[in-house]
Parts: C-alpha cells; sequence; structure tokens
C-alpha cells in the first residue's frame, strides 16, 4: 500500500481517536498538538452509549471501562432533591447493550495517547492553515514557520479552530450561550447516584468515576467572562443549599480542583465540514453545549467514521464526502437538542414553567424517558468500506 500521510490538528479526545482510527486503518499519521505537552482538562466526563461503541470499534473499550465508572444511568432530581424522572442502568444497558460510564479526562486522554505510536504526536505545533488542494499544512513549531504534506487532514482543534476560521472564513465564531460552567474530580468516600438537578436558571450533576472519585460540575446563566476571586466560594454561595450530597461534595472540593469555562457553541451550523483533503471533526465542526453530555461522544463517532470510510488507498476528497454526509446531519441534530435540553433545563428561571416542566417530567414513564435519552445515544460504528 502507497504510504500515505494524514495529519491531525489538535490532541484532544477527537483529535487522538481521529488519528488511531486511521493509524489503524493503514494511514501514517502525525498529530500537531499547540500545548507543549499532551493533557486534558482535570474533571471527569460522561461517555454514553455512542462513545463507548466507538471506543469498542477502537478496541479500546474495555481498558477505558476499567478506569471508569460504569453504570452512571443516571436521573434528573429538583434543587431540593425530588427525583424528576430516574433512568434504571440495567434497563438502560437493555436497551442500548452497554451503560454509560463516566471516567476520568485524563485517563481516557492517556488510553488514546498510549495506544498511537509516540512519534505520531508532536507538541508545540500551532497548526495555522491547510491547502484543501494540495493538503500542505502550515504550522508554527515553537514558534518558528513550518510544514508538512498531506494527503488528508484532520481539523480536530477545538471550539476556536484555526483551520475553521481559515478555510470557513464566512462561519461565525463561537457564540456564548449565557451559560457558565464549573467542575472538579475528587476524591469522595461516599456512594453517589449520577444525577443532573435542576433549579431556577442552574443545573448541578454528580458523576461517579470510579476509584473512589466524583465529578460533578454546576452550570447557571450568567455574563461572559465573569469571573469570582474565589470559584469554589461562588459555586457555594450559588449551590450550597441545594440537596444531599451537593453541600458535603463542595466541602470536600479543594479550592484549587475548581475550573470554571463559560459555554459557547457553533450557534450557525456548518454547511459542510468538508474543504477538498481536509475535514473538521469534534469541537472544531459542531461544538455543542454540554447539557446532553455528547461533545466528546459526537468527536469519538467522527473520529470511527473517518476510519472507516477513509480507506488509504481510495480518493480522499470522494471519502471526506462520505464522511461529511454520515456525519453532518446527525451532529447537528444533536447539538440542536443539546441546546433544547439547556432551555428546557438549565435555562429556565420562571417559576411558572418549572412547576409545568416538572410535573411533565414526573408524570413522564421511565420507560419513556429512557428512550428519548437513547434516541442521541443509540448509535452504531459503520463497517469500513
Ligand atoms: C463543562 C463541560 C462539560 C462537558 N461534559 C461532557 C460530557 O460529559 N460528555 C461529552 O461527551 N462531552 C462533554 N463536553 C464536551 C467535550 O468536552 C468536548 O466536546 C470535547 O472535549 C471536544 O473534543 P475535541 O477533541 O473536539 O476538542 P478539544 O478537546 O478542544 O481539543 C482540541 C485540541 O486541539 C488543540 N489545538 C487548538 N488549536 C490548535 C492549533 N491551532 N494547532 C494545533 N492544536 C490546536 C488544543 O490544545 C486541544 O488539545 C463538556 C464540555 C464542557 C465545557
Amino acid at each position: 500500500m502507497a504510504d500515505r500521510h494524514a495529519v491531525v490538528a489538535g490532541a484532544g479526545i477527537g483529535g487522538l481517536a481521529a488519528a488511531l482510527a486511521l493509524h489503524r486503518r493503514g494511514w501514517r499519521v502525525t498529530v500537531l498538538e499547540r500545548a507543549p505537552e499532551p493533557r486534558e482538562v482535570g474533571a471527569g466526563i460522561t461517555l454514553m452509549a455512542n462513545a463507548m461503541r466507538g471506543l469498542d470499534a477502537l478496541g479500546l473499550g474495555t481498558q477505558v471501562r476499567r478506569l471508569g465508572h460504569d453504570g452512571a444511568a443516571g436521573g434528573l432530581r429538583a434543587w431540593d432533591g425530588r427525583w424528576l424522572s430516574r433512568v434504571d442502568a440495567e434497563e438502560m444497558n437493555r436497551l442500548l447493550g452497554t451503560t454509560a460510564l463516566g471516567v476520568h479526562r485524563a485517563a481516557l486522554h492517556r488510553v488514546l495517547r498510549e495506544a498511537l505510536p509516540a512519534e505520531v504526536l508532536w507538541t508545540g505545533c500551532a497548526v495555522r492553515d491547510a491547502d484543501p488542494g494540495t493538503g500542505a499544512v502550515r504550522y508554527l513549531r515553537d514558534g518558528e514557520p513550518a510544514e508538512l504534506r498531506a494527503d488528508l487532514v484532520v481539523g480536530a482543534d477545538g471550539l476556536r479552530s484555526a483551520l475553521r476560521s481559515r478555510l470557513w472564513p464566512q462561519s461565525p465564531p463561537p457564540a456564548y450561550t449565557g451559560s457558565t460552567a464549573w467542575r472538579a474530580a475528587i476524591p469522595f468516600d461516599e456512594p453517589v447516584p449520577a444525577a443532573v438537578s435542576w433549579g431556577p436558571a442552574a443545573e448541578f450533576g454528580m458523576v461517579p468515576l470510579g476509584d473512589g472519585q466524583i465529578y460533578w460540575y454546576a452550570s447557571t446563566n450568567a455574563p461572559a467572562g465573569e469571573h469570582a476571586p474565589d470559584e469554589l466560594a461562588a459555586v457555594r454561595e450559588r449551590f450550597g443549599h441545594w440537596h444531599d450530597p451537593i453541600p458535603d461534595l463542595l466541602a470536600a472540593t479543594p479550592p484549587t480542583a475548581v475550573l470554571r469555562n463559560d459555554l459557547h457553541h457553533l450557534a450557525v451550523p456548518l454547511g459542510s465540514y468538508v474543504r477538498g483533503r481536509v475535514a473538521l471533526l469534534g469541537d472544531a465542526a459542531h461544538a455543542m453545549t454540554p447539557h446532553l453530555g455528547q461533545g466528546a461522544c459526537q468527536a469519538i463517532e467522527d473520529a470511527v467514521t473517518l476510519g472507516a470510510v477513509a480507506d488509504p488507498a481510495g480518493d480522499v476528497p470522494a471519502a471526506l464526502r462520505a464522511y461529511d454526509q454520515a456525519r453532518r446531519p446527525r451532529s447537528q441534530a444533536v447539538a440542536r437538542a443539546a441546546a433544547r435540553t439547556a432551555r428546557f433545563g438549565q435555562e429556565l428561571r420562571h417559576p411558572a414553567a418549572i412547576a409545568v416542566r416538572n410535573a411533565m417530567l414526573r408524570l413522564t414513564p421511565s420507560r419513556t424517558a429512557l428512550r428519548g435519552m437513547a434516541r442521541y445515544a443509540d448509535w452504531h460504528p459503520p463497517q469500513a468500506v
């Protein structure tokens, strides 16, 4: 087979999964990562059944399951602790063939990294541009201009993708959703059920990660760019009176463990994920609000699909058109659903609207709620073509 070269911009979950899918398919792969060291943020992540099936297709499902907490099926609660809707892990397993998993991001990142040959990953390399016709990739290596030639270029460079801004100049930059989020992964001895709780214009989620760790996140409507001198104190003030074990989780959190990010998304969906030899993937293609826990799951789906359609002996632009057709409708539907979930859940602030929503949720049979969740999590990796 000819030595065909794929260059991936970005070593996040999406970029590493894509690099692995292409490597397994027979591509010579180089990943250019802007950061001086490969890393993920110090928080947890929920991987839904679709992501777990994608990881299974990459040969990593068992390993990742071992590092996380299986059965994080979850449920919805009101801020005072009343259950609005419960999702039974076993029922979910029966319906989807696999449960959701809570795992530390650093552990997932490490597994993906270690599955690739070490020489694939080049750190300190900031991609600036790529030519969709020739596949030339221009980047800065430790500040010095450099160039690589690729047959296939993957833009997995995240929310503020340089490749998207260069090759999709009409696409507006990511928009602020109106919400900010705090998160932390902490050691916590007590068993905690996976749950998302909604209060007026606020949400608190908790996910067991295994290994005695819990991941919590909190989000609320807020002006863009707002920061508190002590972010943990800001979370305590907003959520410290919510149901158990939220006060205990916050009490067990060291201030240095708390990350805060404003939430942005691509409010105007792209008309294509592909330009010639260049394909966007993950947040670069479809950054969405985290309210369905699907951003990274969709990035893994993208990666596995790319590996399935991109035969190293085949026509790259044609393969990327197939990638676009397979991925754009689904990932953009999931992004729209995530934004709807935000409006229906965390962003809702009017007491009457909240009362109606909560009543509706309590009246919905858990099977129906489960089927609603399964709609987005039920995905099967495509066969290689
Ligand atoms: C609060 C919060 C909670 C979330 N929870 C979940 C969840 O539970 N489940 C879920 O599935 N998703 C979740 N998400 C979404 C998920 O984090 C993202 O969708 C996912 O990390 C996107 O991965 P990515 O690889 O596309 O991008 P990123 O993770 O952003 O990775 C991009 C990489 O590219 C690098 N890079 C950037 N620019 C360049 C450049 N010019 N050249 C080279 N490298 C570059 C960056 O350094 C980075 O390493 C959450 C998001 C937030 C904010």
